[in-house]
């Protein structure tokens, strides 16, 4: 038998595979995005196919049910608590793990015939303040580059980004385009020193949270060099600038002075940014000041130039495609723009479409927490660890009658919770697309049998609003049809409001759709593919603010969270795999030696906040800036007790993203 071509589900590189029936895992050498290459998660994918511990079968109050009692259930939760509370008091919380098709029935569901907008993504954690760069520089959420733009620059600098840990196929395709073209300079900008600084021309090591003071320094030098241009807004850009030259960031002025060189004599210059600039409560003015310096040089879009945003999820694009943040639209479609919003209603013949925005991923579950959700359906992601505060997240989600959740696993921190138990598909059992960070979209493959009663997600979204009596807007004989349903609303905004343009695949057959290849949006007519894109953009003004809780005497070290090289999240895939969990098998906390006094290497440290507290093994690490603790965000109460490093994160997010700062929170380190 042939391999089977898929998509690897983890981050948002979105590399190409190919799997044989015994289940082996190789690089796809054809897919755009790798060429053939893997890293260690992708390389090990093969082993976590027979995953124990999986959801088998619907679960309601604790004990088997049937699907037709699950949904039944499920639709019931849902009638009641519109009854109770209106369209303000139902939701959704769903996941850039989801594939396209799956995060588009759910959003319909939400948007178009439950009447909210209270559907929002894990996504919301990850890039959401790209996305509100974006929309506030381009008018849409348009990322420019593409990855081969990373191997064509003579400046690569990348801001809040472990790309050698957190994205390891672009790093690698890095360093063999430094390898070719010895020339090519890298600068990293990370108050840690990373495994990405290896090899780097210039490491920056900035406060946490200034790096929109660095990038308006940027600015000002590039203005004060003769740079200018027409685009709008760039006196107000320059007027928040202020007369800062970047030295609030605490790097050493001559590194400045090299790297603010650097950027304005290099015209091929690509800036990426990922995590560590979105997860902040300044993340929002962050893109907007990186996308400021490239107006200012007239790169964007351009051969190895440009800004770029890198999504940490496999579908976190997907999901920004289908509207599944609570601050969008599906296809890219304008609340602000009336036109819009009714093509959208019609094309649904969905009356009850939702009015405006809704509840964003923090103000969700507060909102749970203040009894104002009678019906919530969480689907593949474990918010009892990933978001802040998560603590009063657990207790939250508690007090929501109707609890929901779609999950593989049947145990995780969330689906323990849960009310009613939907057992769903993973991996190598469900088709469908996903959309990486180069707005390549690829085809995730079937290729092993459901495990028990497991079925997509889309089909049991399509089941409950047919019990709800919208059976006719969901029924879709398979992912095929809701891909092109997906297509074809892109079409609404037409003539050409918007780039993200999928109209050329809306009339695909199922047979062109089982055989698709990566294909990168804009696709306005059947066999082109997309390119670059030069969007016409506007300067945004990004005054400097400090992170919105300052250090303090009783909290005086400042808490960044992040990724480990080898770990996927909450860990219910990779930490099932001993190879991948040999790399870093306990949690632990990094601290400069400096801020170490009374606090023992190796010894079992608490690191505490106002919020809460984990409990983690401490390690004296001078790749961590004075100041600062680092700890992985992935391990759960199931794998370490009390090391849930999230119960400390403070609950402050971005004003206009709502991305949660997870980069900043004052906290002490004790010992235990
Ligand atoms: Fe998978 Fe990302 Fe590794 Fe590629 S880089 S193999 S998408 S985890």
């Amino acid at each position: 038998m042939a391999e089977t071509r898929s998509t690897c589900p983890y981050c948002g590189v979105g590399c190409g595979v190919l799997v044989s029936p015994a289940g082996a895992v190789r690089g796809d050498p054809e897919h755009p995005a790798n060429r053939g290459r893997l890293c260690s998660k992708g390389t090990a994918l093969g082993e976590t196919l027979d995953q124990p511990g999986r959801l088998l079968h619907p679960e309601v109050d604790g004990r088997r049910a049937s699907w037709d009692a699950a949904l039944d259930a499920v639709a019931e939760g849902f009638r009641g608590a519109l009854a109770e509370h209106g369209p303000a008091g139902v939701a959704l919380y769903v996941s850039g793990q989801l594939l396209t098709e799956d995060y588009f029935a759910a959003n319909k569901f939400a948007k178009g015939f439950l009447g909210t907008g209270n559907i929002d993504s894990n996504s919301r954690l990850c890039m959401a303040s790209a996305v509100a760069g974006h929309r506030r520089a381009f008018g849409e959420d348009i990322v420019p580059g593409i990855y081969e733009d990373l191997e064509l620059a003579d400046l690569v600098v990348l801001v809040g980004s472990n790309l050698a840990w957190c994205h390891p196929v672009l790093f690698q395709r890095l360093q063999a385009a430094r390898a070719a073209r010895p020339e090519m300079r890298v600068v990293v900008v990370d108050p840690r020193r990373t495994a990405t600084c290896e090899g780097a021309d210039l490491h920056l090591p900035l406060a946490p949270g200034s790096d929109v003071a660095l990038f308006n320094g940027l600015l000002r030098h590039l203005h004060a060099s003769g740079r200018r241009s027409e685009a709008a807004g760039l006196d107000a850009a320059l007027a928040a600038a202020g007369g800062g030259t970047g030295g609030e960031t605490g790097i050493d002025p001559a590194l400045l002075t090299t790297f603010f060189a650097w950027f304005a004599a290099t015209p091929r210059t690509v800036t990426l940014f990922s995590q560590g600039a979105n997860q902040s409560s300044s993340g929002t003015d962050k893109a907007n000041a990186i996308i400021n310096c490239h107006l200012l040089t007239g790169s964007i879009g351009q051969p190895g130039a440009g800004p770029f945003s890198v999504t940490g999820q496999p579908n976190a694009m997907g999901g920004r495609e289908v509207g599944a943040l609570a601050t969008t639209l599906a296809g890219h479609l304008d609340w602000d723009n009336p036109a819009e919003v009714e093509a959208l209603r019609g094309f649904w013949q969905a009356p009850s479409l939702a009015a405006g925005p809704g509840l964003k991923a923090v103000e969700l579950f507060q909102a749970a927490g203040e009894g104002r959700i009678g019906a919530l359906w969480i689907m593949a992601t474990n918010p009892a660890v990933s978001l802040p505060d998560a603590a009063a997240v657990r207790a939250a989600m508690r007090r929501v009658p109707c609890l929901v959740v779609s999950e593989c696993v049947r145990e995780s921190d969330t689906v323990d919770l849960a009310r009613i138990r939907l057992p769903a598909l993973g991996w190598g059992e469900k088709e469908g697309t996903v959309t990486n960070s180069e707005r390549v979209i690829s085809r995730q493959r079937g290729f092993r049998p459901a495990p028990g009663e497991a079925r997509p997600d889309w089909w049991a979204v399509a089941e409950v609003a047919a019990r709800l009596g919208w059976g006719e807007a969901f029924a879709w004989e398979g992912p095929a049809a809701i891909f092109r349903e997906h297509a074809a609303v892109t079409a609404l905004a037409r003539p050409a409001a918007r780039a993200f343009d999928l109209s050329g695949l809306a009339g695909l057959t199922d047979a062109d759709y089982g055989t698709l290849p990566p294909t990168r949006w804009p696709v306005a007519r059947p066999g082109e593919a997309g390119g670059r894109l030069s969007p016409p953009a506007r300067f945004v003004a990004t005054p400097s603010r400090p992170p919105a809780h300052a250090t303090s005497p009783a909290y005086p070290l400042r808490l960044l969270t992040g990724r480990l090289r080898d770990q996927w999240h909450s860990m219910t895939r990779t930490g099932a795999v001993p190879r991948l969990m040999a790399h870093s098998p306990e949690p632990v906390a990094a601290i400069n030696p400096a801020d170490a006094a009374g606090l023992t290497d190796g010894g079992l440290a608490r690191v505490a906040s106002a919020w809460g507290s984990a409990v983690l093994r401490l390690r004296h690490d001078p790749a961590v800036a004075r100041g600062a603790v680092f700890v992985p965000m992935h391990w759960t109460d199931r794998f370490a007790p009390a090391a849930r490093i999230n119960a400390a994160v403070n609950p402050a997010v971005d004003p206009h993203s709502g991305q949660p700062e997870l980069k900043h929170t004052p906290v002490r380190v004790e010992p235990v």
